[in-house]
């Protein structure tokens, strides 16, 4: 662990260095904003779902800590919280928080559309739109399968789109360290992402109907096969997720 990096903050935190959880706030309590106000309408509850966020995480790296003697804390399972992901575990307990909040008390009044960001909250680097989105796709399964540096990685440049320059801090690395981390991290994700469509895959009707769905989604099979593919999605949750991954894919593809 590099000094002043996440991973070495959070581990300070886990020892005991409350001082090391405020470089840790400083670090991300921009970001935390930047969700917080696409969430709410009013800065106090903005400012009531950061402080609320923070408490969450510095909450579970404590006990996480408490839980497990010195020794069991060096183990990784006995630990709670993230290792070096800090901002997506925040960012994650914020937007749990919001939704709390308005399903319990209703003090949180949550913009009418969260979705239809645009204009000048387009310009905020973070889109929770976007998250949302990868939570409900196989993306995000392959994304779950990662190393949690590697998550970071990907965190920091490809969804916030952060430079190598700015993520070189917050990782403890040099700025090419970050480009060869996030390169590896990219190549990870996509060996995760054709993995994990295989294992999705794993009947003999499934596999059948996913042998072919890349020639259905570009409507280049035969009547008879179109019919037996159309079948099976109609019965499988599965495959009809597949193949909107798929949509997804051939849509934006150039
Ligand atoms: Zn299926």
């Amino acid at each position: 662990m590099e000094p002043g990096s996440d991973a070495e903050l959070i581990d300070s935190v886990r020892k005991g260095t409350a001082a090391a959880f405020g470089q840790l706030y400083e670090r991300h309590v921009g970001a935390a904003y930047n969700l917080a106000r696409q969430l709410t309408r009013h800065q106090a509850d903005a400012d009531d779902l950061v402080s609320e966020a923070f408490a969450k995480v510095m909450n579970t790296l404590w006990t996480g800590k408490k839980t497990s003697t010195a020794k069991e804390a060096d183990k990784p399972q006995a630990r709670r919280g993230p290792d070096s992901a800090f901002r997506a575990y925040l960012l994650t307990a914020l937007r749990h928080t919001a939704y709390d909040k308005t399903r319990r008390d209703k003090r949180v009044e949550l913009s009418d559309d969260v979705t239809t960001v645009s204009g000048a909250d387009a310009a905020v680097p973070f889109s929770d739109t976007a998250v949302a989105g990868l939570e409900r796709s196989l993306a995000a399964r392959a994304f779950a399968r990662l190393p949690e540096r590697w998550q970071a990685v990907l965190w920091h440049t490809t969804v916030e789109g952060l430079s190598p320059v700015e993520v070189a801090p917050i990782l403890g690395l040099t700025p090419n360290g970050v480009s060869a981390l996030a390169y590896r991290a990219r190549e990870g994700l996509r060996q995760a992402y054709l993995q994990v469509h295989l294992a999705e895959s794993t009947s003999e009707r499934c596999k059948a109907t996913a042998e072919r769905l890349g020639a259905w989604t570009r409507d280049g099979l035969s009547k008879r096969e179109t019919a037996q593919v159309e079948a099976h999605l109609e019965e499988c949750e599965r495959c009809r997720a597949l193949a909107a991954e798929l949509a997804d894919v051939n849509s934006g593809m150039r």
